[in-house]
């Protein structure tokens, strides 16, 4: 009788998980270790693209790469682990039934254990953010967020002309995106860009009638590419006719409009929340120690105090090796830095960890994660764009070609490479797409629905 192989299973198929696997795919014999995938989807999302969809300019399934071709070896199992036991080595996977809903639980062993869950949006206890806020980390959201642009446009339009419906306008146009971040001023760049191109088809709405909003507690725009940069955004964003206010954030939301800390009452039925990221809620629950919510590895990416598990990826506290110790607020006990939650750590985490995997089952040698961030881009909409790709500030039509540039490289699979750029060219040289599918419900397209950000208790 064939002898049980090593039972590898990765928790999570995003940058880290996924690269994880790619990597442990090539190195490992089949007869190495057998490889087991749980996600709740059977694709890789490239989330850094999801602007681009929600502006219409990508396909959504062009940013989705099937895990089922890039990962031949790997057995997938799409659900959500809901609970981890450390000393059983057992997983619990909740599963799907066949009209998408919570369908009963199933327990998976392992012996080698990789946590690669990511991140959720980071959401405060703010009144009414969890009923009218909508972030932009999943593709039912991006989808959502762009549907729900129109139908405002629509409903604005259709309402009568009397100086009773008057009041009414207002709140349809006029878009809230909380965050200043990369993510939240893409998203508002690339929405503004696009629906200003096209709003002047609706009969009695002008493209300036559409009221934009980004508002940040911070004092900076952009601040993962420095001042410098910063001003540049900022200069754009205002150029479009966008109000940063900064220093401010929302007090509460409510469905027809939102107050902010300094008593502004801003009508609205468009709040976008962007406002940073959380680390899974599973890591949470393993009763293991975290740094600001993340799970503290050590350089080589495994648990401490616990054998033969492995995190990487924005659930983890990934010590930054390029970087001095102390100073940077980590939330970390040894005082090492952290590496930033994003793709570009992310993805060669997964790559470092399946190395010191495999070195775990006899092949090759462990080495510590090491990575000096190459720098990052935001894509601003039009022919404007901000990067910092090795520590050189680049700014309109040469960073726009480094953005592409580089989510083009970066994207894994060369057939999503073709259909995004031919999704790029038909949106520079044909009129801009403005139909709606109303394909999700409001209430799937909530951030504790889309994202799962809140695990469904244990059964029994
Ligand atoms: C709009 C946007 C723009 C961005 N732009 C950039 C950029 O330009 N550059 C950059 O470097 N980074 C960017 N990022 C950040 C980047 O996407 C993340 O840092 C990266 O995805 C983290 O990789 P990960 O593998 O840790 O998590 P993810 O890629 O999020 O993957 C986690 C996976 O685990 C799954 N999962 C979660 N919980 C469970 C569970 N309990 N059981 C099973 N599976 C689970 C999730 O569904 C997901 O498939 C952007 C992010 C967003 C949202």
């Amino acid at each position: 009788m064939r002898e049980p192989r090593p039972r590898v299973l990765v928790v999570g198929g995003g940058f880290a998980g996924f690269h994880a696997l790619r990597r442990l795919e090539r190195k490992l014999a089949p007869d190495a270790a057998e490889l087991v995938l749980v996600n709740p989807t059977d694709y890789l999302l490239y989330s850094p693209l999801l602007p681009d969809v929600a502006a219409g300019m990508v396909e959504p399934r062009h940013i989705a790469v099937s895990l089922r071709q890039e990962l031949p070896r790997t057995r997938m199992l799409l659900g959500h682990v809901t609970a981890v036991d450390l000393s059983r080595r057992t997983v619990s996977v909740g599963l799907f039934d066949d009209r998408g809903q919570p369908g009963g639980t199933q327990t998976e062993p392992w012996d080698r254990l990789v946590l690669t869950p990511g991140s959720v949006t980071r959401q405060f206890d703010i009144p009414g953010l969890a009923e009218h806020a909508h972030g932009v980390k999943t593709l039912t959201e991006a989808l959502y967020l762009r549907d729900h642009l129109l139908t405002q446009l629509d409903r604005a339009d259709a309402l009568p002309d009397t100086p009773a419906d008057e009041p009414n306008r207002p709140e349809r146009l006029t878009v809230v995106a909380v965050g200043a971040g990369y993510t939240g001023t893409e998203i508002v760049a690339q929405l503004r860009y696009w629906l200003h191109g096209i709003a002047a088809r609706w009969s009695r709405i002008r493209p300036t009638d559409v009221r934009w909003l980004l508002i940040d507690i911070s004092d900076t725009v952009i601040p993962e590419l420095g001042p410098e940069l910063g001003n540049v955004a900022m200069d754009v964003l205002r150029r479009r006719g966008i109000e940063v206010r900064l220093g401010v954030t929302v007090k509460t939301a409510a469905e027809q409009q939102v107050t902010l800390t300094d008593g502004t009452v801003v009508p609205t039925r468009t709040l976008i929340w962007g406002a940073g990221v959380s680390a899974s809620p599973l890591v949470d629950t393993l009763g293991l120690p975290l740094a600001k919510g993340r799970l503290v590895v050590d350089e080589q990416l495994r648990v401490p105090g616990v054998e033969r598990v492995w995190a990487a990826g924005d659930a983890a506290a990934v010590p930054d090796l390029t970087k001095p110790v102390g100073g940077d607020g980590s939330g970390r006990s040894d005082g090492r830095p952290v590496t930033p939650p994003t793709a570009q750590h992310a993805q060669r985490q997964g790559a470092a960890l399946a190395r010191n995997v495999a070195a775990s089952l006899g092949v090759g040698r462990a080495r510590p994660y090491r990575h000096r961030d190459l720098g990052m881009v935001a894509d601003l909409g039009g022919s404007d764009a901000v990067a910092r790709p090795l520590g050189v500030s680049v700014t309109g039509v040469l960073a726009k070609a480094i953005t592409r540039g580089y989510h083009l490289s970066a994207l894994p699979r060369g057939a999503n490479k073709v259909r995004v750029a031919a999704d790029w060219l038909f949106a520079a040289t044909l009129p801009a797409q403005a139909v709606q599918l109303s394909e999700i419900r409001p209430r799937d397209a909530l951030i504790s629905t889309a994202q799962q950000s809140v695990l469904p208790p244990p059964e029994g």
